[in-house]
């Protein structure tokens, strides 16, 4: 295979060096984050592609741009596998985020100043739902549901509660760190008891729900949006779903464009439905089955060490470890657990808990998740290392020997897994120089991550 970065290393040397070094890091560590994937080789030649030349502002058969008889081809694919893959009669497939598909949905649903409810951002709800910095919450008048302080699930009864007396126009489903079911029709009997509109955003489960294996809101939500990133394993991008019905009602592609964009990235959209077809392949469901299988997997190996994991396990592809009471280990914060497995080699990130009292950019647990390490063909046996030397790093915190250690037996680990879309790569990596990472700027305090 040709060397990937040869023209760039020439022209623009730091550049290259930036992306080498993302590929031995994505080479070298175990990516637990949950809302991340590697995508395959077909999809980064698609999105790598002259596509990203071409402006196509509109839709297939109707652009305001001559020469888009190539771009109405693959939005065609797109669209028409989005539709399949959820068994949908409408989908978008431009937006260019998962924020910029739930920005489309608010634009077609309300007005400024409606009320929207939504699960409380510090127990699982993504910042389009309402944080104060985000249009949502500076936009609309906020409310939130939240989980029950035992069981940690979502509690309907108090759903029900509030939209009672909040009456909203919208009431979202939907979040980054929930690790069990969602019930949509509880959720829309809910919805269709105060007369509001229920709106799923299934960003990180929507690969699960695509292969059957989480209940779908298809047929239970008004509007359904999701990025195309995380489980569902294609570009970085938003995808909208409905009825035929709603798009119309809402005209749902007006509210993409010229809504809230311009010209789509006809480059992600092309790659877009390369995921698709991919994931309307059937090895893709026993990928998604593999995912759920490994989170039980690694939960019960976290659990067996004394780990306390939020609602005690998980359903889906994610889990969240409490450690503020977990066995054997002195009471940490989410961040010094972050920075000690990251040395260790584990890629993970820090996230509140529900009735966290440390503040998000501290928190009090960490969020895991497997689709990454899925795609990379790690197993059950896997899960159990992993849930190993989690367990060795977190029981003794500061120990930076340990942490060494544990990261070269990581990477000697890791070199058996080669990571999906990276063959391209492997000469341009070969010296084997570990990235030495710069340190990392504090970002502004969000609730949760992605
Ligand atoms: C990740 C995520 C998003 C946003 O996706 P971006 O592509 O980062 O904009 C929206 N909603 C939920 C629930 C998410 O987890």
């Amino acid at each position: 295979m040709a060397q990937a970065l040869s023209v760039l290393r020439q022209q623009d040397p730091a550049v290259a060096e930036a992306i080498a070094n993302e590929a031995r890091r994505q080479r070298d560590w175990i990516e637990l984050i949950a809302s991340e994937n590697y995508v395959s080789e077909a999809v980064l030649e698609a999105q790598g592609s002259i596509f990203t030349n071409k402006y196509a502002e509109g839709y297939p058969g109707r652009r305001y741009y001559g020469g888009c008889q190539y771009m109405d081809v693959v939005e065609t694919l797109a669209i028409e596998r989005a539709k399949q893959l959820f068994g949908a009669e409408f989908a978008n497939v431009q937006p260019h985020s998962g924020a910029q598909a739930n920005m489309a949905i608010y634009l077609a649903a309300l007005k400024p100043g409606d009320s929207i409810l939504g699960l409380k951002l510090d127990q699982g709800g993504h910042l389009t739902h309402g944080h104060p910095l985000n249009f949502s919450g500076i936009y609309f008048d906020v409310h939130a549901y939240g989980v029950d302080r035992e069981t940690e699930l979502v509690d309907y009864d108090d759903l029900l509660r509030v939209a009672k007396q909040v009456r909203p126009k919208l009431i979202t489903s939907g979040a980054s760190a929930y690790p069990r079911t969602i019930d949509f029709a509880r959720m829309r009997a809910i919805a269709d008891e105060v007369g509001a509109l229920l709106w799923a955003d299934i960003a990180h489960i929507a690969g699960l729900v695509a292969a059957g294996l989480h209940p779908s809101p298809i047929p239970h939500a008004h509007f359904t949006t999701t990025t195309t990133h995380k489980t569902l394993r294609g570009p970085r991008g938003g995808l909208i779903l409905s009825s035929a019905a709603i798009a119309e009602e809402y005209n749902l592609n007006r509210a993409v464009f010229p809504g809230v964009q311009g010209g789509p990235l006809m480059h992600v959209v092309a790659a877009k439905a390369v995921a698709f077809g991919e994931a309307l392949q059937p090895e893709w469901r026993a990928y998604q089955s593999r995912i759920v299988d490994n989170a039980k997997a690694l939960a019960q190996g976290l659990v067996q060490r004394g780990l306390r994991l939020v609602s005690g396990g998980t359903d889906n592809h994610l889990m969240l470890i409490d450690l503020s009471r977990s066995e054997g280990i002195e009471e940490i914060s989410g961040k010094k657990a972050e920075k000690a497995l990251d040395e260790a080699g584990i890629t993970v990130n820090k996230n509140a808990i529900p009735f966290d009292p440390r503040k998000p950019m501290v928190t009090s647990g960490i969020r895991v998740g497997t689709p990454a390490v899925t795609s990379r063909g790690f197993g059950g046996v896997e899960m159990e290392r992993i849930a190993e030397w989690m367990a060795v790093v977190l029981r003794d915190i500061d120990n930076a020997d340990l942490q060494a250690q544990v990261a070269a037996t990581v990477r000697e680990f890791c070199a058996a897994f080669p990571v999906p879309g990276h063959a391209r790569y492997r000469d341009e990596v070969a010296d084997d120089t570990l990235p030495t990472a710069p340190p990392a700027a504090e970002p502004i305090a969000m609730p949760s991550p992605t």
